[in-house]
């Protein structure tokens, strides 16, 4: 899809775009096919796309895969996708806020691929929506904020390593990152941005049970970045217990959360799970996202 199509459309229709909703089209031919390479779609893909616009990634999935479900907040982008691809039996087109779709029906994703150029304002909350439940999609190709991918794919001890990139590392293991100049886009955005790769580990770092642990783990630790873990985590936990694990873990009572590696962090939970110590303070006011 060329700018100048993109521009026809939007002029013929009187549609002005809505900054809020990160209406920034992709018109990039070159990007669009690094986007799909990465995506390795087969003929019985079935992928879900957050956020498809006016269509340019829609139309270049459509032909490499079974199905695409296409889901859009903007009713008059909507109407445009419906007249552009109503010969296109494999798209199935929602009209609807995604981030509160995903909340709302916990569905099955373990056998689709998300492919999607994200709104940005909403990216990491529908990563996250997506990755740390158990039956997310089984690869995520997503467009968003240079910034917001250095933090997806980032390792501990490094500027970009903190709660979101643990969120999105227990379950999927980053495989690759690409830049996207703002030149690609129309209206051309304020800052660059990439495209993360990450893929569903095939053997789960931990159980269910222990990465609700690893979540309220580490959204305590990272709540005060230049506190002490061991000291944050006292507010959970037992001494005693926290003793144990950091010991298990090889972690210093000194140490603070973005020094502790993800194979660290997942350590403490499982330890901490299977011990019982936590505070009176129940698990279940581990606020979720
Ligand atoms: N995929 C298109 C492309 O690459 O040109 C458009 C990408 S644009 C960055 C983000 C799209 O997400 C816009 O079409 C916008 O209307 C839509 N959007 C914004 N918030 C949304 C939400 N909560 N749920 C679904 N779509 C949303």
């Amino acid at each position: 899809m060329k700018l100048t199509d993109m521009r026809h459309i939007l002029a013929t229709r009187d549609i002005r775009l809505t900054k809020s909703l990160g209406q920034n089209f992709l018109h990039d031919g070159n990007q669009i096919r690094r986007i799909i390479a990465a995506a390795e779609l087969t003929p019985a893909d079935r992928v879900l796309e957050i956020g498809p616009g006016l269509g340019p990634l829609t139309e270049a999935l459509l032909p490499a895969c079974a199905e695409v479900l296409a889901i859009e907040k903007d009713q008059r982008l909507v109407e445009v996708l419906a007249e552009r691809f109503a010969a296109e039996p494999r798209l199935r087109l929602l009209h609807a806020d995604a981030l509160a779709y995903l909340q709302e029906n916990t569905l099955d994703w373990s056998a689709w691929k998300l492919v999607a150029n994200l709104p940005y304002s909403v990216a990491s909350p529908m990563l996250v929506e997506l990755c740390l439940r158990s039956r997310g999609p089984q690869r995520v190709v997503a467009t968003l904020q240079l910034e917001v991918a250095q933090r997806l794919m980032a390792a501990a001890d490094t500027d970009d390593y903190g709660l979101l990139s643990l969120l999105i590392q227990i379950r999927y293991e980053p495989r690759g990152c690409f830049r996207i100049p703002a030149s690609c886009f129309f209206p051309a955005p304020e800052i660059d941005s990439a495209c993360v790769t990450l893929v569903r580990r095939e053997t789960p770092l931990l159980t269910d049970a222990e990465i609700t642990i690893f979540e309220r783990l580490i959204r305590r630790g990272f709540s005060q970045r230049r506190k002490k873990l061991f000291k944050l985590l006292k507010e959970d936990w037992t001494e005693a217990a926290l003793t144990a694990a950091f010991a298990v873990a090889k972690l210093a009572p000194e140490i603070r959360a973005e020094q502790v590696s993800l194979e660290q962090f997942a350590s403490l939970a499982r330890h901490l799970e299977n011990t019982h110590h936590v505070h009176s303070r129940s698990l279940e006011q581990t606020v979720r996202r």
